[in-house]
């Protein structure tokens, strides 16, 4: 309650799935916008708000980089939702901004997006949280340009190791194969693959592996990446679901470079070198956040453009 009293809630910015946001400021200083996020639970969900899951939200309040949207407070409203106060950001979000077909950008610009894209994962996974669902509209655009990741819905730390996790996060077009495959023991490689499928889409300008079904989503991907075998994956045939998609599955080679060329022109060669080490089948063999920042295609030519100088929406 008294978190609560913090902030003024105004008219409503939007609404989504699972939330309507409210225009609001802080009670103290009126020009500090937020925005606050009601979340829209049903019953079931209500059930599922306990103090360890406001603890947990709380715990993403201290979370500050300029890449990732700030979290000023969790809590819990009369009729037992959940608010979030955030970071005001009025400016859309990179799914938008690629969907826009009267902005132009080029390589220079989606290695500008990309880079503060990356950085905010690593700090993530550094502080040992894990997004579990990085796509297009989850990263939003500040009034100066620089990227945010947002929607921490799904976010948790990591868990201790041996204990499950659902396999049922991630938005189908960004989940990594080993979701797929019913493993529920991950780390922060899931987040590297949806960053991978970000990046691939803002150089081709529509969702890079795009699928009807959870079914299908394994079989786009294989069309692309080939199907592992357990010595270019050890362990895949222990995982839950091997045998339905692949036991009995007539082999499927990766597509080369020309595939990438062709496909990801913006890019360039070290770009793609990047994105196909961050979409590793094996998740054990994927680049880390870490090692994504060290390659050599962020300071490569072309510079990635400076912040101001990015395109932006209306
Ligand atoms: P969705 O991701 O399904 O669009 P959200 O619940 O995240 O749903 O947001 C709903 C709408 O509220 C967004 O489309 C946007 O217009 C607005 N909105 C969300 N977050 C912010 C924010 N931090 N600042 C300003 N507007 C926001």
């Amino acid at each position: 309650d008294e978190v609560r009293r913090q902030f003024v809630s105004g008219s409503r910015l939007g609404e989504g799935t699972y939330a309507i946001v409210y225009r609001g400021h802080f009670r103290s200083d009126p020009s500090k916008l937020v925005a606050i996020k009601k979340m829209k639970l049903n019953a079931e969900f209500k059930d599922g708000i306990t103090l360890d899951s406001i603890r947990e939200m709380r715990h993403l309040c201290e979370l500050d980089h300029p890449n990732i949207i700030k979290l000023y407070a969790v809590f819990t409203t009369k009729d037992q939702n959940i608010s979030l106060v955030l970071e005001h950001l009025p400016r859309g979000d990179l799914e938008g901004l690629w969907k826009d077909h009267s902005i132009m950008y080029g390589g220079a610009d989606i290695k500008s997006w990309s880079n503060m894209l990356c950085q905010a994962v690593w700090f993530c996974h550094e502080s040992r949280v894990l997004h579990r669902d990085i796509k297009g509209n989850n990263l939003l655009i500040a009034a100066d340009n620089t990227l945010k990741l947002a929607d921490f819905g799904l976010a948790r730390g990591f868990a201790d190791p041996g204990r499950p996790m659902t396999s049922n996060v991630i938005t189908r077009f960004y989940r990594p194969p080993e979701l797929l495959l019913g493993s529920q023991h991950y780390g922060g490689c899931v987040d590297i693959w949806s960053t991978a499928c970000v990046i691939a889409e803002l150089a081709l300008r529509d969702f890079f592996l795009p699928s009807e079904t959870d079914l299908a989503q394994l079989s786009v991907i294989t069309d692309v990446f080939g199907i592992p075998t357990e010595t270019d994956w050890p362990g895949i045939s222990s995982l839950r679901h091997w045998e339905v998609n692949f036991k009995s599955a007539a082999p499927k080679r990766p597509q080369p470079l020309s595939f990438w060329r062709q496909r990801l022109p913006l890019l360039g060669d070290d770009g793609i070198d990047l994105l196909r080490g961050m979409m590793a089948m094996d998740p054990a063999k994927r680049l880390s956040a870490e090692q994504v920042l060290k390659h050599a295609y962020w300071t490569n030519y072309p510079r990635p453009t400076k912040k101001e100088d990015l395109p932006r929406q209306g």
